[in-house]
């Protein structure tokens, strides 16, 4: 989506923008646990026109001295997004100014954009985080080839990116930065995390990829996606996550959570949720 105008948060000594990557091609028959015609249903009760359509963000968070990337978008890889460059730019950032890039997860949609088109860092003077758990996975090429082609692929991919970065950090042994934490929510992929900013009585979670249809697996919980590693680890994560969100009002964000970025978890009654965004 061509836009300059960006949807920002100040969260505590931070502030939080969302920036687009673009949209990627998707289909609704990706999903599981739930009829065609309902998903289809509850599409066009939010409003939503291109009902397949996946949206990927980013987020730039800066404060307290520092310039952090969330996820890097698709960049351009099979023609698919490659917006997030511009659009950094035109909040007002250099890419060599980002300091931090933290992963979520390491699927093409979100460290596609760490390369450019040669090969080389897109962010140079940026350290990667990412969870020790989710390295190893796709490090591991027997794992990889008894799973899929895509797979592999994705493995390949990673290795690449990570090869051409001089500095990687693993969540669970380093600290990131004042006030924000990597949290572990697996079961989309085996070290998929989120990130929490938690900074003077202000609070986000970026939530990764709990969702990627999220009017209906917010509604539907029991809904994966094809891309889930573990189906099940991935539903039981989503309900803790929607239950601990909606309790403590906590704000969210995530890379599919559609163009405005940040929404809130509403629970009318135990057990079920609603999106308001905001
Ligand atoms: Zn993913
Ligand atoms: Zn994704």
């Amino acid at each position: 989506m061509l836009t300059n105008v960006f949807s920002t948060r100040d969260i505590g000594n931070y502030k939080v923008t969302a920036l687009s990557d673009g949209v990627m091609k998707a289909s609704l028959s990706l999903l599981s646990g739930i009829e065609p015609e309902a998903a289809v249903n509850i599409q066009q009760q939010a409003g939503i026109k291109a009902a397949d359509d996946i949206q990927i963000n980013s987020y730039l968070i800066r404060g307290a001295g520092r310039i952090i990337l969330i996820d890097s978008g698709m960049g351009n890889l099979n023609h698919i997004g490659g917006e997030l460059r511009r659009n950094i730019l035109l909040s007002g950032i250099m890419p060599d100014e980002v300091d931090t890039v933290l992963l979520t997860h390491a699927h093409p949609d979100h460290i596609g954009g760490l390369l450019d088109d040669n090969g080389r860092p897109a962010y140079r003077n940026a350290a990667l985080y990412i969870s020790k758990a989710e390295a190893n996975f796709w490090l591991d090429n027997e794992k990889l080839t008894s799973l899929s082609e895509r797979a592999l692929m994705n493995g390949s991919l990673f290795r690449r990116t990570f090869e051409a970065y001089s500095t990687v950090r693993f969540t669970e042994e380093t600290a990131i930065a004042e006030d924000i934490t990597a949290v572990s929510l697996p079961g989309h992929t085996p070290g998929h995390s989120g990130y929490l900013i938690d900074s003077r009585d202000e609070k986000l979670l970026i939530w990764g990829d709990i969702t990627h249809y999220p009017h209906i697996q917010i509604a539907h919980p029991e809904v994966s996606i094809a891309f889930d590693y573990d189906p099940d680890q991935a539903e039981q994560t989503r309900r803790a996550i929607l239950e601990r969100a909606s309790r403590e009002n906590l704000l969210i964000a995530g890379m599919h959570l559609g163009v405005s970025g940040f929404a809130y978890i509403r629970s009318p009654s135990e057990g079920h949720y609603f999106l308001e965004y905001v």
